[in-house]
């Protein structure tokens, strides 16, 4: 049985980037007859809010992108996490890291590796990354791999502030919440042979991934908040669920709105998917 998401951290309200990922994920699970869960990635406390949360709940529901079963958040779930990075360490897999951020900026160089160097004080934990290459078949950029060790070493699993890390915490609420299928934004293709690499260590069954192209500003960069991409205009909704499909590929005819529109596009998503060869 298919069980998608969509996955907003919460640090700013919903802006045309992050809708395209919304309308894939719901498109994808319900041309599939699948279950669409939204989980509010708000595991970095510090730059989400609640008020951005809700804003964007209230926006999804308002372009009728409706989901199942309870809304999931992540700043509720740090006894999953810790139980997860517990099975790390007694594995072996875990280890305490010393280093300053500034020491530890780029690829991490695995300083910490074989034990805390004399004097140093655990901050953060860290991953230990396998040797080798890890791939996999994305259903719409195809095979994707990357030599973990090599371009980011030991990644981060519990941060020095003490809030776990985006890695863990999503590889951890997709297997728990039983997720099949993630659809994404390009931008976290390269996070996935990290991810890849946590559920294998931890056991958990591996999702089948797409990854849509991401949306850029004039400039070419991605829409993010950090780029400071507009909110949605409200009054727009048509327009914006109208471009967010053009986005992906799909031209719907004019006379349709709402929950018609959406209809619509469900079912020209599987066909405009092999019009692509994936
Ligand atoms: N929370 C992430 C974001 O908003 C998305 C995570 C995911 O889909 O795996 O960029």
């Amino acid at each position: 049985m298919y069980c998608g998401r969509f996955a907003p951290s919460p640090t700013g309200p919903l802006h045309f980037g992050s809708l395209v990922a919304a309308v894939a994920s719901w498109l994808d699970a319900r041309a599939h007859g699948g279950r669409w869960l939204v989980r509010i990635e708000d595991v970095d406390e510090p730059r989400c809010r609640a008020e951005w949360a809700d804003a964007i709940l209230r926006t999804l529901e308002r372009l009728g992108l409706h989901w199942d079963g309870a809304v999931v958040r992540q700043s509720g779930r740090k006894e999953l996490y810790h139980a997860a990075l517990e099975r790390l360490r007694q594995a072996g897999l875990a280890y305490p890291c010393g280093c300053t951020r500034r020491e530890a900026a780029g690829r991490y160089p695995g300083t910490c590796r074989a034990g805390l160097p004399p004097g140093r004080a655990p901050r953060a934990w860290r991953f230990r990354v396998p040797a080798g290459r890890i791939g996999f078949q994305d259903r719409w950029q195809g095979w994707f791999e990357q030599d973990v060790e090599a371009e980011a070493g030991d990644f981060i699993l519990l941060r020095a502030d003490g809030f776990f890390a985006y890695q863990l915490a999503v590889v951890v609420d997709d297997a728990a919440q039983g997720v099949t299928h993630v659809v994404r934004g390009a931008d976290l293709l390269d996070s996935t042979p990290r991810q890849l690499l946590l559920q294998r260590a931890l056991g958990y069954p591996r999702p089948a991934y797409l990854h849509h192209p991401v949306a850029t500003d004039g400039e070419g960069r991605k829409l993010s908040k950090q780029n400071r991409a507009p909110a949605l205009d409200p009054a727009r909704d048509r327009e914006n669920l109208l471009a967010a499909l053009a986005f992906l590929g799909l031209a719907p005819p004019d006379d349709l709105c709402g929950a018609e529109l959406l209809a619509w596009a469900r079912g020209q998503w599987v066909p405009r998917l092999h019009s692509l060869g994936v």
